[in-house]
């Protein structure tokens, strides 16, 4: 019956994409934290983590350098269910309340890609908006997703070599899970 039910998710799976991020705390507790977490949702399983990245705030707000990685997942989870399971996790890790946009967190969790779907809500944008913008999520998608499509054709491979952010992104060695 397992092994059905692991047929069945299998057949009924999405691929997606996450940047976490984190510069508040010990970071690379709360990533690896976070990775764990998501493997553990019952309609989760982390297939890929990249490499930790240190990289420069993009805001200019004054604040510590951010760990970044990406995860790649394999979910039944549809698009906005995943993102409130994201955002479950980062409450549980130390809360979403009081934070600034673009200010310090001890994590946070975005949707880069969801196979090929594209959302334009709110709540929820697929790809994600500033994903073909930013070296600290494209350099360590790049590295566990070169081949990955994006809507619209061009791979995430391409993406990074065409990208013009010049901000510091300095690749670091696996996380510690
Ligand atoms: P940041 O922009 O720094 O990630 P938040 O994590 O607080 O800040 O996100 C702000 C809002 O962005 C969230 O409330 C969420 O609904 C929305 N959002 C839109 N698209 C996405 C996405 N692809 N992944 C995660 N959040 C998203
Ligand atoms: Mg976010």
């Amino acid at each position: 019956m397992n092994d059905l039910v692991a047929a069945y998710k299998e057949v009924r799976s999405s691929t997606a994409y996450l940047s976490l991020g984190c510069n508040l705390g010990d970071c690379a507790a709360n990533l690896a934290a976070a990775v764990n977490k998501l493997n553990e949702e019952p309609d989760i399983e982390v297939t890929r983590v990249s490499s930790v990245y240190v990289t420069e705030p993009v805001s200019n707000l004054r604040q510590p350098d951010f760990l970044n990685i990406a995860a790649g997942l394999k979910t039944t989870l549809q698009p906005f269910d995943l993102l409130h399971a994201c955002q479950r996790i980062e409450r549980e890790l130390g809360g979403r309340e009081g934070r600034v946009p673009l200010g310090p967190r001890t994590i946070d969790l975005d949707i880069l890609l969801y196979e090929q779907v594209e959302i334009s809500h709110k709540e929820l944008e697929l790809p994600h908006p500033r994903l073909l913008e930013r070296a600290f999520m494209l350099a360590p998608l790049a590295e566990i997703a070169p081949e990955a499509v994006l809507p619209g054709g061009g791979s995430v491979g391409d993406a990074l070599a065409a990208l013009s952010d010049q901000s510091r992104v300095e690749k670091k060695g696996p996380l510690p899970l």
